[in-house]
Order: structure tokens, then C-alpha cells, then sequence
């Protein structure tokens, strides 16, 4: 059980570095496969002894081995999340279908996360990775039981009630932002919410399903004007200055991921 662990953490840690491939190499539209890690500044291919996950970066004190320039922190932060978010879904669900669907969520909205607070996009293909994805896996994605209990009393197939809520969540969660991004630019006369969230929740509400992809959004927006409210107090945000909503939908998508955390109820 404990090696079990131990080995879930290196692997999730080892995702993580693929995540850092892919959160650098996509908005640059770059391969995300070839040419071997390098490092941004001088361009030198990166030893396969200096790409272990989270250790490598404390081993070179967070410098390049060839240039010395600096390497970012958000490098080791994704791993550790990644690191941490595996062992966390492992302690969950244990080597089932919910973690290593947990664990393909997870990595896909880390990758999301960053993209976004960085370049303020949510790349298509990731969200149309999400969308298929999580219609795919809705036949045996446990996340999705329970839909349809109210209405049938038990006597459904299951398949049905999950492939139902997966479909229903992508539907409503992305046609709900939809109308909101619509009202608020007639509102406000300004882009409130970019295209890209819309079709983010859509992505979360095929995984996460129906009835949870509403909670995803309260906590969301939630989080969004308290952090953002503080960023205006402190006066590190101007007025009407945008921050990326990704990020907020993403974290809060997460904390679902435990089936059994309810915010109505804490
Ligand atoms: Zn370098």
C-alpha cells in the first residue's frame, strides 16, 4: 500500500513534467513530443539527469546547468501538484477507474491553469480534449452515478444515468456561461467572459456531470471575486482589469474530484 503510493507519486510527479512540456510548448504551437526538454534561454538540450521531477530543480538551486539562468518555480509547483493531486486521489479511490480518470482530469486542468494565467487563453484543442474525453469515459465514470435516482427511483440503467448527466452537464454548464458572456456584453458593453471559459465548463460539466458542474461554478465564481476583490483593495488591480477565470474554474473542478465533498453541507 505505502509502495503503491510511493510509486503513484513518482508517476504523478513524472506527469507533471510532461504537463510543463505541454503548458510551455502549446501556446507557442510547438511539438509537444520532439525535440528532447531544452531550456528557454540558451537553448541547450536538457540532461536526462537534470530532468527528474522535483529534485533536479532544488539539486541546481533553480538555475540552468549550462546558462545559469533562472528556471522558473512554476516548473517544480506543477510536478508537486501533480505529485501531491496523485497521491491525494490514490488515498481516495485507491487503483480504480475514478482515480485514473481523476488523475487524466487533473492533469488536463493543471495544464489549463497555467496556460490561461499566463496567456490569458484556453487553448481549443485542451478543451475539446476535455468535451471528448469526458463523454467518453461518462459510460463507466463513477463521478456521474446517483443522476436520475430521484426521477427513476433506481429502475434505469446506470449507463444511462451516467452517459445523461455527463451529456446534460456539458450542455447546460456551457450554454449557462454562454448566456452569461452574451448578457454581460450587453450589460457592461465589454467582454466578460471569453469563449474559451464557456467551452472549459462545457469540458467540466461532460466530466464532472450535472449535478456537480453548478457547484463547480458557484465555488468558481466565489473564489474569483475574493481573490480579485483583494487584488483591487491592494491596488494590485487596476479597475475593470481582467483576470483569467480558468484558473478559478479549474481549482474548484479539482476539489470535486472527491466524490463525497459537498459545499452544501461542509
Ligand atoms: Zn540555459
Amino acid at each position: 500500500m505505502l509502495s503503491v503510493l510511493f510509486f503513484i507519486i513518482i508517476f504523478s510527479a513524472m506527469l507533471g513534467s510532461f504537463a510543463n512540456v505541454c503548458i510551455y510548448r502549446i501556446p507557442l504551437e510547438k511539438s509537444i513530443v520532439m525535440p528532447f526538454s531544452f531550456c528557454p534561454l540558451c537553448k541547450n538540450t536538457i540532461k536526462f539527469y537534470d530532468n527528474i521531477p522535483l529534485v533536479s530543480f532544488f539539486l541546481l538551486k533553480g538555475r540552468c546547468r549550462f546558462c545559469k539562468g533562472k528556471i522558473s518555480y512554476v516548473y517544480p509547483l506543477v510536478e508537486l501538484i501533480m505529485a501531491v493531486g496523485g497521491g491525494w486521489l490514490y488515498l481516495i479511490y485507491g487503483l480504480s477507474i475514478s482515480f485514473f480518470i481523476g488523475l487524466i482530469f487533473l492533469w488536463i486542468l493543471t495544464v489549463i491553469s497555467v496556460i490561461d494565467y499566463y496567456h490569458q487563453i484556453i487553448p481549443d484543442e485542451l478543451s475539446f480534449l476535455l468535451i471528448g474525453l469526458g463523454l467518453i469515459f461518462s459510460f463507466f465514470n463513477p463521478f456521474l452515478e446517483g443522476f436520475l435516482d430521484i426521477f427513476f427511483n433506481g429502475k434505469h440503467s446506470i449507463l444511462w444515468a451516467r452517459l445523461s448527466s455527463s451529456f446534460l452537464g456539458f450542455l447546460l454548464g456551457g450554454g449557462v456561461l454562454y448566456l452569461i458572456a452574451v448578457m454581460g456584453e450587453i450589460i457592461f458593453k465589454r467582454e466578460v467572459m471569453g469563449g474559451g471559459d464557456v467551452k472549459l465548463i462545457a469540458g467540466l460539466g461532460a466530466f464532472l456531470g450535472i449535478e456537480k458542474i453548478f457547484d463547480v461554478l458557484f465555488l468558481a465564481c466565489l473564489g474569483g471575486t475574493v481573490i480579485g476583490g483583494m487584488l483591487r483593495i491592494t491596488g494590485r488591480n487596476k479597475k475593470w482589469q481582467p483576470i483569467p477565470f480558468g484558473p478559478f474554474l479549474c481549482a474548484s473542478a479539482i476539489f470535486f474530484l472527491d466524490n463525497k465533498l459537498n459545499i452544501w453541507y461542509f
